[in-house]
């Protein structure tokens, strides 16, 4: 007989499996399984009786919190659709989202009431707000709420697994974000390949570092419940913070930006605090230096891997290389291939594939667009059947993201394809100059981008945040370029700036950076 493939299976086993164990800590508590599962089926009696049936979509504006998580169960026991918004938009961005959703109920934090209740009155669709908190301005307090229901077992809606999971919006990393539709199938098998590739135990505990509620951080609440591992609750991305609560709740596992990892590491360095050993690895879902990768493997003893994928695919479809697969090699080497995209997770095919759609030669060298055809992939855009074909054709799904593959067939992202330069026809990969920047000691971070050139097109130009204590100039990182770089690869210009600008999971926004550069010119639309 067929099972299918549902999300609320994740709880029911570690509920069965480690009924007593903690699920949740945060702040104010610990939370046994059982107890979680008692919150949730009490969320999910309110949620019926506020008349939310299957597909109706239930939004949720929160950072990583307690309600936040038990809101996934909660919100799929009655057939909902789990829509989670960025905690870093603007109101008219809450506003597009919610519309655009068709959202019935909103949960929010009650930090974040006062930045989207602006909008509320704006959004036809939405019957109820509670709020994550006291009750406000005739909103009822979640707790309150929550409690006049039975937390008893649930009689859930009878669901399909091609049936929709989770509307989730894109980063908005090169322009406006798009609502993606992933099914509990999707995000179930992603769910059991994440478990698979990063070694998830019921020994682990994960401080969620990572927003739970898009991208990288997403399906974590999936694959971190099924295992009945601990999750660490983090309301804030502060260094001091993250080290405080890895030293006392014996974290095994992380999962961040490697900007905040960058932080994090600063950070650490400077404190005299010697953290347990129980870290076992951070997980990074971006292509950082090698040399960032010898640092956190060798001078911190933790395990470094890198994870690819988008939300459009759950999101992971490719992990840099397992420890047992390096072990014959030189450790530079090591940290080479760790610092690549890797390979296809179980249940993704993922390959680069040149304009005709053939797989471009495995030479390290020829660039193509990263292709998957992955059990991972979401049913479409919502609402937007135009992107869905472009993205999805001839069963693959186009990724926007350039990569190589070299000789065993690892795949190393060279940039985005909106991202990379183009110079006098020369391709000119943003990331491999960032590289280059990263390895000067006075660069905390810098984004090279291109702008518009009179003689080559475009050239690259380099912002830059400089580390305290510094104070290069465009003329000493212009020499120190020059003695590393391709001449055409050199940037042309820098500019120095206190901070970048990023998404909620910490992207650097190239899209903003350029903008300024390329008033009143056309850049070609990749
Ligand atoms: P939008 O699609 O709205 O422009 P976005 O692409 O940033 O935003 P996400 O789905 O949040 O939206 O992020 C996916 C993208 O993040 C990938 O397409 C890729 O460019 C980048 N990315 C993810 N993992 C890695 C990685 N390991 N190395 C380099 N880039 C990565
Ligand atoms: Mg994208």
């Amino acid at each position: 007989m067929h099972v299918p493939l549902l999300l609320t299976d994740f709880l029911d086993r570690s509920v069965e499996l480690y009924g007593e164990k903690p699920a949740i800590i945060d702040d104010e508590r610990i939370l046994t399984y059982r107890q979680l599962n008692g919150r949730v089926n009490q969320l999910s009696r309110g949620l019926r009786s506020l008349g939310v049936k299957k597909g109706d979509k239930v939004a949720y504006l929160a950072p990583n919190t307690t309600e936040m998580l038990e809101g996934f169960y909660g919100v799929f026991q009655v057939g909902a659709v789990m829509t989670a918004l960025n905690t870093r938009l603007q109101p008219a961005d809450y506003q597009f989202i919610l519309t655009h959703s068709e959202s019935k109920v909103l949960f929010v934090d009650e930090e974040l009431y006062p930045l989207i209740k602006p909008v509320l009155r704006n959004i036809p669709s939405l019957e109820k707000v509670i709020i994550h908190g006291e009750a406000v301005d005739n909103r009822e307090g979640y707790d309150e709420w929550r409690t006049q229901f039975s937390p008893d077992t649930f009689d859930r809606a009878e669901l399909e697994e091609t049936d929709i999971a989770s509307l989730l919006y894109t980063s908005g990393t090169t322009g406006n974000p798009k609502g993606v539709l992933l099914s509990h199938r999707a995000n179930y098998l992603h769910a059991l390949s994440s478990m698979h590739h990063l070694r998830v135990s019921d020994s682990d505990t994960l401080l969620h570092v990572l927003p739970m509620f898009h991208v990288n951080g997403w399906g974590s609440p999936f694959y971190y419940t099924m295992n009945g591992a601990t999750q660490v609750m983090l309301r804030k991305v502060d260094p001091k913070l993250i080290l405080q609560k890895v030293k006392d709740n014996g974290v095994t596992v992380m999962h961040m930006a490697p900007t905040v990892l960058n932080m994090v590491i600063e950070e650490y360095e400077s404190l005299p605090l010697e953290l347990e050993q129980d870290l076992r690895v951070v997980i990074a879902g971006s292509a950082p230096p090698p040399a960032f990768v010898r640092k956190v493997e060798e001078d911190l003893k933790w395990e470094f891997i890198q994870v690819y994928g988008m939300t459009e695919i759950s999101p992971l479809i490719t992990t840099s290389i397992p420890r047992s697969m390096e072990l014959d090699l030189p450790l530079e080497d090591q940290y080479l291939l760790k610092a690549k995209t890797g390979y296809s997770m179980v249940g993704s095919k993922v390959r680069v594939l040149d304009e005709m759609g053939d797989e471009v030669s495995h030479d390290g060298k020829t660039i193509g667009e990263i292709a998957t055809r992955s059990n991972n992939v979401m049913e479409g855009y919502y609402k937007n059947e135009t992107a869905t074909n472009k993205t999805i054709r001839d069963g693959w799904l186009y990724t926007g993201d350039m990569a190589v593959v070299d000789h065993h067939g690892y795949i190393e992202i060279v940039d985005r394809k909106k991202d990379v330069i183009i110079s006098g026809g020369e391709n000119i990969s943003s990331i491999e100059v960032e590289g280059t920047l990263y390895d000067h000691p006075a660069i905390l971070e810098a984004a090279v981008v291109a702008v518009p050139d009179e003689k080559w097109g475009e050239v690259p130009h380099a912002v830059i945040v400089l580390r305290e204590g510094y104070a290069e100039k465009e003329a000493d990182l212009i020499d120190y370029c020059r003695k590393k770089l391709a001449h055409f690869k050199v940037p042309k210009s820098f500019s120095f700036v206190n901070q970048l600008p990023k998404t909620a999971s910490g992207k650097i926004q190239k899209v903003v950076l350029r903008k300024k550069f390329w008033k009143g010119h056309d850049r070609m639309v990749r």
